[in-house]
């Protein structure tokens, strides 16, 4: 688990903030301004699109990247000497030391830009903030998406203590005492509390069964982030591809026919479409199937694809209840206070069933006690979330 230095807003901070999202599908500059009420609105926002030559090129040149298109958005408004304090989303794996430092132990997503790996991000953007004439813009939080995601709840609900990604991927962080936390040194300077970074998709203690061992020995990263690997979007498209070959292997599904489908053709965008397709004939998986040509299922074949895309889909929305459950018990052991859970991530939002799964789940664990859980969904943390932190880190 990782601290991350930065503790849940009060909801009384103001003024307006530069926040960075790098890490993502985009890179995005936006400028936040936070009313005092709990209100964090976006006044402005914009998108750059990085060149693949420059996230795979030189280290120096991805950050006068963004100190450019930093300069470009602010010049945009001409109001650059307006805005002081940034806070930095960035979403790779970083060990922090403080709020506004952090070591890129990493790179992921296709970045491999030289000479970051082992740096402080900060420092860097720092230097690169000065080759560009912007020295009065101070880097003042860096954050990860799932902090973010917390953050830009919290400043809105006070009782928000826990933020959660199902997307690409999966995590969750929650608030901690800090004196509880080892990675954080006792001759630190911080009380109170602070978010911790889980890196739950890491968590490797849960019984596998022979799909989740396949698709561990066939991923980049076999024995690493394996509850990652049953609940998140990534994903589950490769175990319900596993699931059918063996089906097809064990009990003729498709008369043994169906042997070449790789993985591009199913995805979890795919079984989301099969698992909402109530037809009686189920036209989308039909269609699906058609298009690989099968042209001959029967019904009872396609309603056997489906069965199978709700098991899987079943069991990651269980194991995310329990995950959250775990985290939440870990705050509050009885279950005394009211806790709000911000989810940011696509399967969340669109995959057939899965928010109703996990609340049934938290149900089945909890009784009544359940009623203590409320999830909330959390649509721009890694833009919003940036400017909190930097507002938290800018407070006196
Ligand atoms: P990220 O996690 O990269 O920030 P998202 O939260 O948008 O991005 O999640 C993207 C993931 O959502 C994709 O990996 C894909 O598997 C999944 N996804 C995309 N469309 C759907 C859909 N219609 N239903 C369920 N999952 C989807
Ligand atoms: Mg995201």
């Amino acid at each position: 688990m990782l601290p991350s230095f930065v503790d849940c807003p009060a909801g009384n901070e103001k003024g307006s903030f530069i926040a960075l999202d790098l890490g993502g599908t985009n890179f995005r500059v936006l400028l936040v301004s936070l009313d005092d009420t709990g209100l964090a609105k976006i006044e402005k926002s914009r998108k750059f699109v990085i060149p693949i030559s420059v996230t795979t090129g030189e280290g120096e040149a991805l950050f006068n990247f963004i100190a450019a298109s930093i300069r470009d958005f602010l010049f945009d408004q001409a109001l650059a000497s307006h805005y002081k304090s940034l806070g930095f989303t960035f979403s790779f794996p970083v060990t922090q030391s403080s709020v506004n430092s952090g070591r890129l132990l990493t790179w992921t997503k296709g970045f491999t830009a030289t000479g970051v790996v082992g740096c402080d991000v900060v420092q860097l953007l720092t230097e690169a903030l000065h080759r560009y004439h912007l020295d009065n813009i101070h880097i003042t939080a860096l954050v990860n998406d799932t902090v973010g995601t917390l953050l830009a709840k919290s400043y809105e609900i006070a009782n928000c203590d826990v933020g959660v990604i199902f997307g690409t991927g999966t995590n969750g962080c929650y608030r901690e005492r800090v004196s509880s936390i080892s990675a954080v040194p006792t001759s630190s300077a911080i009380d109170g509390h602070m978010i911790v970074n889980t890196e739950w998709g890491n968590f490797n203690c849960l019984p596998m069964n022979k799909f989740d061992r396949v698709l561990d020995e066939m991923s980049k990263n076999p024995g690493k982030q394996q509850m990652e690997k049953m609940i998140s979007g990534m994903y589950l498209g490769q175990l319900v591809r596993q699931v059918i070959i063996d089906q097809i292997h064990d009990t003729g599904l498709f008369s043994g026919e169906f042997s070449i489908f790789t993985a591009a053709d199913l995805q979890t965008h795919d079984i989301s479409n099969f698992q909402s397709d109530t037809s009686a004939d189920l036209v989308i998986i039909k269609a699906w199937l058609d298009n690989l040509g099968i042209t001959h299922s029967s019904v009872k074949e396609r309603a056997d694809i489906r069965q199978i895309c709700q098991y899987v889909s079943e069991r990651a929305a269980k194991i995310s209840a329990a995950a959250i459950s775990a985290v939440v018990l870990r705050m509050d052991p009885q279950l005394e206070c009211h806790h709000t859970i911000a989810v940011d991530g696509t399967l969340y939002a669109k995959y057939p069933d899965f928010k109703q799964t996990i609340i049934k789940t938290l149900q089945a664990l909890h009784g009544v006690a359940s009623r203590r859980f409320s999830l909330t969904q959390s649509t721009d943390g890694s833009g919003v979330g940036a400017a909190i932190a930097a507002a938290v880190a800018s407070q006196p």
